[in-house]
């Protein structure tokens, strides 16, 4: 299966940090197959004073969706992603990494929303999608990456 992934960092070396989980999921998930260039942006969703560094990337994976899951959260923790028991929303994390898509499958658990569901919502995700796979179909909107 193909798997893309989104990340965005927003504190301390940034670039470093996405490309050491690059590094780190090619070890534990499978070959990487595209990535895009770096993004910088504005927050999204919450006020800082630390713009984001963004980018997409595609795995080549022979595990499940839920198990890539645990894998990208079990990177972000060793990248110094702290998770907040008591803050609500968005906030500052050294990284994240999100499911884009898994090919043209649909998930739609309470773990799980694949495609994610806020791609079209989200311009530094689609202008990275953008460069590295803009005739792919967005199994759910039925459309062209190039045309959302
Ligand atoms: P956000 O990415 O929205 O800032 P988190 O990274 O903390 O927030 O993710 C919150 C939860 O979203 C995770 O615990 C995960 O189980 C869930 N989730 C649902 N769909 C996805 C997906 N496609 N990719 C990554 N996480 C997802
Ligand atoms: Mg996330």
């Amino acid at each position: 299966m193909e798997i893309t992934l989104g990340f965005g960092s927003n504190l301390g070396k940034r670039k470093e940090t996405i490309e050491q989980a690059y590094i780190l999921l090619e070890e534990e998930l499978g070959e990487m197959i595209s990535k895009s260039s770096f993004l910088e942006t504005e927050p999204w969703g919450f006020e800082s004073e630390n713009k984001f560094m963004n980018s997409v990337a595609v795995f080549r994976t022979s595990k499940k969706p839920e198990q890539a899951l645990d894998i990208c959260n079990a990177i972000e923790a060793k990248l110094g992603r702290k998770r907040s028991e008591t803050s609500v929303g968005y906030s500052s994390r050294t990284i994240d990494i999100d499911i884009l898509f898994c090919e043209n499958k649909i998930i739609d658990t309470e773990r799980l929303k694949v495609p994610h569901p806020l791609i079209d919502k989200r311009d530094f995700v689609l202008k990275p999608l953008k460069e590295i796979m803009p005739d792919f179909i967005h199994p759910l909107l039925g459309k062209k990456i190039s045309e959302i």
